[in-house]
């Protein structure tokens, strides 16, 4: 039995015992389905101007795909929004390359603490990234997790105004090491919301010596 055989065999016995609906609809055999992809609202304004951002996070089908993406390690939501990211982001490097004239494109998953990677096993953001880079060229773009989180400060949902997230996210990324500055970094989250923690990450890897850095999230 090769490869693709026994993919298929694995997903044959994964639909018989673990039968898959639509989150949104409920339609049978998939996860989101594609009339439900089409109907998911954009993102509004991003508080960011440098951040791109794909849906909604008002909309409750949105929310359901996050919540779901996060909760399950759904590889197969995280491959339909690396999809979609993929066009966000050769748009924005093809803009950077006609400038800069480099095509090096450095994905950079935001890192959760320790503590959240222990409770939840993986981590979501890393997860979209790499389903990300599955639709982008290997020459040109690489996935690099340069980020540390530095400190296990409150979870950001439980503080509530824009001024006060931004103070306890302050500080909370360090780059691991020194970064070349000629390649674009492209920052990926699952949802932003007031962009503090995009905004803390940028400004990580400009201290670590990165000069163009712009941001990609599922959701905002
Ligand atoms: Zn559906």
């Amino acid at each position: 039995m090769n490869r693709s055989q026994r993919e298929h065999l694995y997903r044959l016995f994964l639909d018989i015992f673990f039968p898959r609906h639509c989150i949104v609809c409920g339609q049978s055999g998939i996860l989101l389905c594609a009339p439900c992809v089409q109907k998911l609202p954009h993102a509004e304004k991003n508080p960011i101007s440098y951040c791109s951002s794909l849906y909604s996070y008002r909309s409750p089908s949105v929310k359901k795909m996050i919540l779901h993406l996060k909760k399950n390690k759904s590889k197969e939501l995280a491959m339909i929004a690396g999809k979609l990211l993929s066009d966000v982001c050769r748009d924005i490097s093809s803009e950077y390359a006609t400038i800069h004239q480099t095509k090096k494109t450095i994905l950079v998953p935001i890192p959760i603490s320790r503590t959240r990677l222990l409770e939840r096993g993986f981590n979501q953001s890393k997860l979209i990234a790499e389903s990300l880079l599955h639709y982008l060229p290997r020459q040109n773009y690489a996935l690099q997790e340069l980020l540390q989180r530095i400190s296990h400060r409150k979870k950001q949902s439980t503080v509530t105004s824009r001024q006060e997230r931004l103070k306890n996210m302050k500080n909370v990324f360090v780059a691991k090491n020194m970064l070349p500055k000629e390649p674009l970094y492209i920052i990926v989250d699952d949802v932003t919301s007031t962009g503090a923690t995009i905004h803390e990450a940028k400004r990580a890897l400009q201290k670590a010596g990165a000069r163009h850095i712009t941001a990609v999230t599922v959701a905002h």
